[in-house]
């Protein structure tokens, strides 16, 4: 029989206690509550008694993994409480070496989604990765429409493709609410920070946005996991998730089946090259 909602929440804290009992992981990152009933934040559980502050329900929505970059060099293990999402989030910078494996112990969770529209094109309900799971494994399901909203989009003109990135990027505010949200963007510094000249421009125009937008696209071109975190978190609107899928959409075409943050993931196809590629695009 499936776990409820309120089980899964008392397994989560108590595999929580559990693991800071070990004296060898210095805090559980998870969800707790806040003064609104359908927000959910991202909470560091650093006691047993702060386990109990754990929670699981339809608003833990926020990723998890991400908080690991917080400190890279930990002195003890972090502890995440990880969905599908999240255990590929973890794939991703531990393959980009941003993390380290020992220093993490991963609490799986089976989700069946949350109160989240991407979490309908959820194609990995089961974490990928993890040390102990809770819930019983749901099978895997294809999203069929993946693309869908990608090849519509792409039935446009070159002059109407480009207005429509023009104004959407237009709204943007700099803010790199996106960047931060994005376990693909997981660079030290990046380069959007640099202030030298030549680099990304400061100045909030059409051009110096679209440079952001585009250039953040191909750094995460072949690494999105498709968390649609980015988009989730702009606050400005901007369709984020069109451009990375239509990078992922490109990839599917000329390289085959493919999708990141597998436990399996090998070298991203962008990272990689052999005399045998594709260059209908060259
Ligand atoms: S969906 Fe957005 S936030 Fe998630 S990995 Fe892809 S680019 Fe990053
Ligand atoms: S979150 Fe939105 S407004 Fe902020 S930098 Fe990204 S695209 Fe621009």
């Amino acid at each position: 029989m499936a776990l409820s909602e309120k089980d899964i929440e008392l397994k989560i804290r108590e595999e929580a206690k559990k693991a800071l009992a070990t004296g060898e992981v210095s805090c559980v990152i998870g969800w707790t509550t806040t003064r609104f009933p359908d927000k959910m934040k991202p909470f560091f559980a650093e006691t047993e008694a702060e386990c109990d502050e754990l929670v699981w329900n339809k608003y833990c929505i926020n990723g998890t993994a991400k908080y690991a970059l917080d400190d890279r060099y930990p002195s003890k293990k972090f502890a995440i409480i990880a969905r599908g999402c999240d255990s590929r989030a973890i794939n991703r910078m531990l393959k980009d070496k941003q993390l380290l494996r020992e220093n993490l112990y991963i609490i799986g969770v089976v989700c069946d989604g949350k109160e989240n529209p991407i979490c309908e094109e959820c194609q990995h309900k089961n974490p990928l990765t993890y040390d102990v799971l809770i819930g019983e494994p749901v099978p895997e399901q294809i999203d069929e429409k993946r693309f869908a909203e990608v090849e519509a989009f792409e039935k446009l003109s070159p002059d109407e493709k480009y207005e429509y990135w023009a104004k959407q990027y237009d709204k943007c505010i700099h803010c790199y609410a996106c960047r931060n949200a994005c376990p693909a963007c997981n660079c030290v510094e990046c380069y959007a920070d640099q202030y030298r000249t030549g680099w990304q421009g400061k100045a909030s125009d059409r051009i110096q946005n679209q440079v952001y937008g585009l250039t953040r696209a191909f750094h995460v071109g072949d690494r999105c996991i498709e968390c649609g975190e980015c988009e989730r978190v702009c606050p400005m609107g901007l369709p984020i998730m069109r451009q990375t899928r239509k990078m992922l959409k490109d990839i599917n075409d000329l390289f085959g089946d493919y999708e990141c943050g597998m436990p399996d993931d090998a070298m991203p196809v962008l990272g990689g090259y052999t005399l045998a590629d594709p260059d209908e695009f060259m």
